[in-house]
C-alpha cells in the first residue's frame, strides 16, 4: 500500500497546523487561532508608524508588530500557514476600515465611492520562493470582507517594480530611502478613477516604502488617502 504512508503523513500535517498559529498552543477547536491569538487581531489599534520618512501615507493598523502577531505573519508568509489568510485577510479588512474612517473618504453617502486596495508589490524571489504573492492575497481576502459588509471593495495590483531593489532588513533608514527611490511604477491607473485608493501591506515600519508606493501612484495622477496594515512596527528613528 504505497498510498497510505504519505497519506498518513499529509493528515498528519493538517492535524499539525491546527496548533494556534500565534501562540503555538494545541486548538482543539480547530481553529486557526485560539481566542487570546485571534483578539489581537481585533482593532486594538490604531497602531501608527512614526512617520519616519515624509511623505508616508496615514497608516491605520490593527496591532503592534510584536509576538504572537509577528509568528501570525512569519506563518502565513514563510512557513505554509494558508489557513492563517482569511483570519489575517479581516484584520486587514479592519485596517482599512480604520483608514477609511479617517481619511475622509464618505462612508455615509448613498453612493459609497469603490475602495481599490492596493498591495505593496512583493520582490520575483519571494513570490517564487513563497510559490505565491502573500501580499496580493492577503488584499483580495480583505477586499472580499469588505464586501461582505456592503462596502465596495476590490484589490487591484496596480504597482509593480520599475528596478530591482534589495531586501531593506538590516539598512538604515538612509540606505532604505535610496533603495526605495523610484522603485515604484503605477500600472492600470485608468481602473482606480474614482476609487477610495489605499494601500495595503502585512507591516508598516519606516513607512519608506508605502511613501514611494504613494509617490509613484500620484505621479500616475491617482491620489492615495492612506495606507492600512495588520501590524505596525515602532522603528527607531
Ligand atoms: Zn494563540
Amino acid at each position: 500500500m504505497p498510498l497510505v504512508r504519505p497519506l498518513w503523513a499529509a493528515l498528519m500535517d493538517l492535524a499539525a497546523e491546527r496548533d494556534c498559529g500565534g501562540c503555538g498552543r494545541p486548538q482543539p477547536s480547530g481553529e486557526p487561532l485560539c481566542p487570546d491569538c485571534d483578539g489581537l487581531l481585533a482593532d486594538g489599534g490604531p497602531w501608527r508608524t512614526l512617520a519616519a520618512v515624509p511623505g508616508t501615507p496615514r497608516t491605520h493598523a490593527v496591532a503592534r508588530y510584536e509576538d504572537p502577531v509577528r509568528t501570525m505573519l512569519i506563518g502565513y508568509k514563510e512557513r505554509g500557514r494558508a489557513d492563517l489568510r482569511r483570519v489575517l485577510g479581516r484584520a486587514l479588512a479592519r485596517a482599512v476600515a480604520g483608514t477609511l474612517e479617517t481619511g475622509g473618504a464618505p462612508t455615509t453617502t448613498p453612493r459609497r465611492p469603490p475602495v481599490a486596495l492596493i498591495p505593496m508589490p512583493s520582490r520575483r524571489k519571494a513570490v517564487r520562493d513563497r510559490g505565491q504573492d502573500t501580499t496580493a492575497r492577503l488584499a483580495g481576502t480583505a477586499a472580499r470582507a469588505l464586501r461582505e459588509v456592503g462596502v465596495p471593495a476590490r484589490a487591484v495590483s496596480a504597482l509593480r517594480h520599475a528596478r530591482a531593489v534589495e531586501d531593506q532588513a538590516g539598512l538604515s533608514r538612509q540606505e532604505r530611502a535610496a533603495n526605495l527611490s523610484g522603485a515604484l511604477r503605477a500600472r492600470r491607473a485608468a481602473a482606480l478613477a474614482g476609487a477610495a485608493v489605499v494601500l495595503v501591506d502585512d507591516i508598516s515600519t519606516s513607512g519608506a516604502s508605502l511613501a514611494e508606493a504613494a509617490r509613484a501612484l500620484r505621479a500616475a495622477g491617482v491620489p492615495v488617502i492612506g495606507a492600512a496594515t495588520i501590524a505596525a512596527a515602532r522603528v527607531r528613528m
